[in-house]
């Protein structure tokens, strides 16, 4: 029988996963007893082939096929494996390291590409909201009234005495000094060519 023993054995991959920002310091990844508790209540494997106890193991087997495997990017980060995960781990946590390290390497740009507008209005903005190309599903989804609250939604708020949604242009100017120096505006550009790229393809 295998026995894993920490620290006799090196877990490049897990052990990276627990040093990124991401990971809370007691992110249980290296006590994984591969119960699958994770995936009995996952959303995504009951509906796609994702499985975030197969991910753990593969990570924990220092699989670094992952980063460029389709399958991370099934989970939609319910965080339900992490509230029943008897060891403190997080297979949503775990995942969302593997997908930066794919965003970095290149492979999952195209992946995060079509959301760049999400980045546009927060440039735009000083915060999220949702972007005018998402506008057609919304309203297939919740009907045209979605749309006509929407338009009007700073007037409703004002008859409610809510005050503006939007932050004053001083505020919008900080957060896009933020975002320069951040780097965030460099990372935008480079996926909003990915876009541009895929959409003339
Ligand atoms: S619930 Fe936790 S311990 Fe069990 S397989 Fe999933 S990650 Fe591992
Ligand atoms: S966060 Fe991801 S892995 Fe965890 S339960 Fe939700 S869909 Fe599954």
């Amino acid at each position: 029988m295998n026995t894993l023993k920490i620290g006799e054995n090196s877990f490049e991959l897990a052990e990276d996963i627990i040093k990124d920002l991401k990971a809370p310091k007691d992110l249980g990844i290296l006590k994984c007893i591969q119960c699958g508790m994770c995936t009995s209540v996952c959303p995504a494997a009951r509906h796609t082939d994702y499985d975030p106890r197969e991910l753990v193991k593969r990570v924990l087997d220092k699989d670094e096929t992952l980063i460029t495997d389709d399958i991370i990017w099934n989970c939609f980060y319910c965080y339900t494996c992490q509230s029943v995960c008897p060891v403190s781990n997080s297979p949503s946590v775990v995942n969302q390291v593997l997908r930066q390290r794919a965003i970095d390497n290149g492979k999952g740009k195209p992946k995060v590409a079509p959301f760049s507008a999400y980045g546009e209005s927060f440039i735009e903005f000083g915060l999220g909201a949702i972007p005018s190309n998402f506008f057609n599903d919304l309203i297939k989804d919740f009907g045209k009234e979605w749309l006509e609250l929407r338009i009007n939604l700073e007037d409703i708020r004002e008859d409610l005495n809510l005050g503006s949604m939007f932050l004053p242009e001083k505020d919008v100017k900080d957060i896009n000094k933020i975002l320069e120096k951040t780097g965030f505006k460099n990372r935008l550009n480079e996926l909003r060519r990915c876009r541009d790229e895929k959409n003339t393809r």
